[in-house]
């Protein structure tokens, strides 16, 4: 079964005559476990479709389902515990919060749902991202790479079965860049986690199982990679 499905979604803003249609009819499925690269210039609907899958925005049309419950069946308060469990987000530019050390941003959302961080498991996610060095800085002090993969240990700590993530190296050099991406292959593969990375580097969407082309909102190409 997949675990996260979209069927005929729509995304339409403003009105007509200047409706903008933002997602058009986008159906698509992805396994357990699968790492996917979402590609597209800009303005194609990448971000909409992410925050469809992420239950961040309503669709006009169409449905999301993860793990076989439909996004659309939930009001806002089971919609927020659910993201907070089920996904978790990267973004380009981290959202990190400036006044909470590393270790405080990494455990914040798994306080946030009023659970006990896993201390075994934060710890281990800790030492695959290289942090242990890094836990009582300030993330103003941390280099673009560092905050990313802060972010990203937050994103896994509360063991989310998808991670979701907005051009997560679009602020980075490129080594940084691949060092960033095969970090999140890495935790993935060893967390079972399904990924679904907005990207607008070809290079680093190669990286990824399966490549999907979004165009004027509507899927272009879905291949999988060599
Ligand atoms: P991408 O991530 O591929 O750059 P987006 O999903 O951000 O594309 O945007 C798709 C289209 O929807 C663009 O034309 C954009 O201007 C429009 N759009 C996105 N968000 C909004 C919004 N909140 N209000 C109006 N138009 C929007
Ligand atoms: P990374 O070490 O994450 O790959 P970069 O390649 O972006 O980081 O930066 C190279 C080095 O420069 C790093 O060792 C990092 O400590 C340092 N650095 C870069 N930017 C900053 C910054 N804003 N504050 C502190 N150190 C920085």
């Amino acid at each position: 079964m997949s675990i996260l499905k979209t069927e005929d979604l729509k995304k339409y803003y403003g009105e007509e005559p200047n409706i903008v249609r933002a997602l058009d009819g986008v159906s698509l499925e992805i396994e357990e476990g699968e790492f996917v690269a979402v590609v597209g210039t800009s303005g194609s609907g990448k971000s909409t479709l992410l925050n469809m899958m992420g239950g961040l925005d309503k669709p006009t049309e169409g449905k999301v389902i993860i793990g076989g419950k439909d996004l659309s069946g939930m009001d806002d308060e089971r919609l927020t515990i659910f993201r907070r469990r089920r996904i978790g987000f990267v973004f380009q530019n981290y959202n990190l919060i400036p006044i909470l050390n590393v270790y405080e941003n990494i455990v914040l959302p798994v306080a946030l749902d009023g659970e006990t961080p896993d201390g075994t498991y934060i710890n281990k996610i800790i030492s695959l991202l290289g942090l242990e060095e890094k836990l009582g800085e300030m993330p103003n002090n941390l280099s673009g790479g560092q905050q990313q993969r802060v972010a990203i240990a937050r994103a896994l700590a509360s063991k989310p079965a998808i991670i979701l993530a907005d051009e997560p190296t679009g602020n980075l050099d490129s080594r940084t860049s691949q060092d960033v991406l095969g970090l999140i292959k890495m935790t993935s593969r060893q967390f079972h986690q399904t990924v679904v990375m907005i990207t607008h580097n070809e290079e680093i969407a190669q990286l990824a199982d399966r490549t999907i082309r979004i165009e004027d909102g509507r899927i272009r190409e879905s291949r999988w990679n060599a």
